[in-house]
């Protein structure tokens, strides 16, 4: 977390790669639900083969009347991502909650404030360590509850035989016994409630994070592949979209932008394209799809302004528009070496025919 809230502070936003919500969006926009695609297509068609009515599975589909089948560029390796964590849980429970997620880091720094916690009463609990079986945070609620680490799953009170636990507004956790007793009672653990208020980082973590976070910008930055002289000739960002630094900064690689695409243009850009800055962030790749005249979906959906929202008129230069003209986000250029008029003085209208613009581009 504070590497990431570090780099943040230079202007570089990569909180989005391990951002549980953005890990969500960007897993079901480009992995999964392609996935369900594929397989409601393959079910689909092997009950059409056999006579059977498919309209019931084909509406099982996360992209229902496409002609084609989604595709996106890396998507094996955001689906990998996503089966490493999961897969990791195995070895370390909760391994993605605990060790990875910058949400969860901030959320653990305030709950050292929390009004309300697990409150384990001396009086009743015989250090049987039952309540360690299934805590999910291993918060430790039999001794030196880590409040930051808590999830407040309550199954440590499920478990408690002796009904020592329990979910308190002010807990007593900081009572001392006197005399051996706690409210006129007899204390029988033999471990002492000790507190932790907060997650448990050194001065000398916190300052080796920062250094990671100061050091982790200049080097992203430098990348070729995203500094201003030299950004990727392929990097080309959806209509509406701010100047190509600024949208770096502003991007989170939710890829919400790229699930509503309905042509299949928006593509996650890969390592090569951008670098870590700009992986997984929305970039046009024509040779899939195209840029439909009449729609701004995508910036309709960003939550962060990278891509700006902008209506038809805007987007296509007419109306109050007309003076400005319309988005450009490229120009399209001729090969002269492979078009077949200029290359072998073969006749072909093709790009003038699909041109959409009026007066022909
Ligand atoms: S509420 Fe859940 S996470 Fe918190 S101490 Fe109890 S078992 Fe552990
Ligand atoms: S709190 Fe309950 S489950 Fe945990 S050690 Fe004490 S008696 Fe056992
Ligand atoms: S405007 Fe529509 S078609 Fe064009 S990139 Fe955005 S979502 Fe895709
Ligand atoms: S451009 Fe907006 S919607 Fe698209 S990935 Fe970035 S933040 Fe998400």
């Amino acid at each position: 977390l504070i590497v990431f809230l570090v780099m943040a502070l230079f202007g570089s936003l990569q909180i989005g790669l391990l951002d549980p919500i953005c890990i969500m969006y960007r897993t079901v926009a480009t992995a999964f639900s392609p996935s369900i695609d594929l397989a409601v297509e393959e079910v689909g068609r092997s009950l059409e083969m056999r006579g059977l009515p498919s309209t019931w599975v084909r509406g099982l589909s996360f992209s229902p009347g496409a002609k084609e089948m989604r595709i996106f560029t890396g998507a094996w390796f955001i689906g990998a991502v996503i089966l490493t964590l999961v897969g990791m849980n195995v070895v370390i429970p909760r391994f993605f909650c605990r060790v990875l997620c910058p949400l969860g880091a901030l959320l653990g720094f305030f709950s050292r404030f929390s009004l309300w916690r697990i409150d384990r009463d001396l009086t009743r609990c015989t250090d049987c360590n039952l309540c360690l079986t299934h805590c999910e945070g291993a918060a430790d609620p039999q001794g030196a509850l880590r409040k930051s680490e808590c999830f407040v799953c309550f199954n440590c009170i499920d478990d408690c035989p002796e009904e020592a636990l329990s979910y308190r507004f002010m807990p007593r956790s900081n009572l001392q016994p006197i005399d051996g007793k706690l409210f006129g009672r007899p204390v029988i653990s033999q471990v002492g409630e000790v507190e932790r208020r907060g997650p448990d980082i050194s001065r000398r973590r916190v300052l080796l994070a920062s250094v990671v976070g100061i050091l982790g910008y200049p080097f992203l930055r430098l990348s070729a592949a995203v500094n201003d002289r030299n950004f990727h000739e392929k990097t080309i960002r959806p209509p509406g979209s701010v100047e190509e630094s600024e949208f770096l900064e502003r991007c989170i690689k939710c890829d919400q932008c790229i699930n509503v695409c309905p042509t299949n243009v928006l593509q996650p850009a890969t390592l090569a394209e951008g670098g870590i800055e700009a992986l997984w962030t929305p970039v046009m790749r024509m040779s899939i799809g195209f840029c439909q005249l009449n729609c701004t979906l995508c910036s309709e959906v960003c939550p962060t302004g990278a891509i700006q929202k902008i209506s038809i008129e805007k987007k296509l230069g007419v109306g109050p528009f007309a003076d400005t003209g319309p988005i450009s986000v490229g120009t399209a250029f001729i090969n002269r070496s492979r078009c077949l008029p200029w290359s072998m003085e073969t006749p072909c209208v093709v790009c003038e025919e699909v041109c959409p613009v009026s007066p022909k581009a």
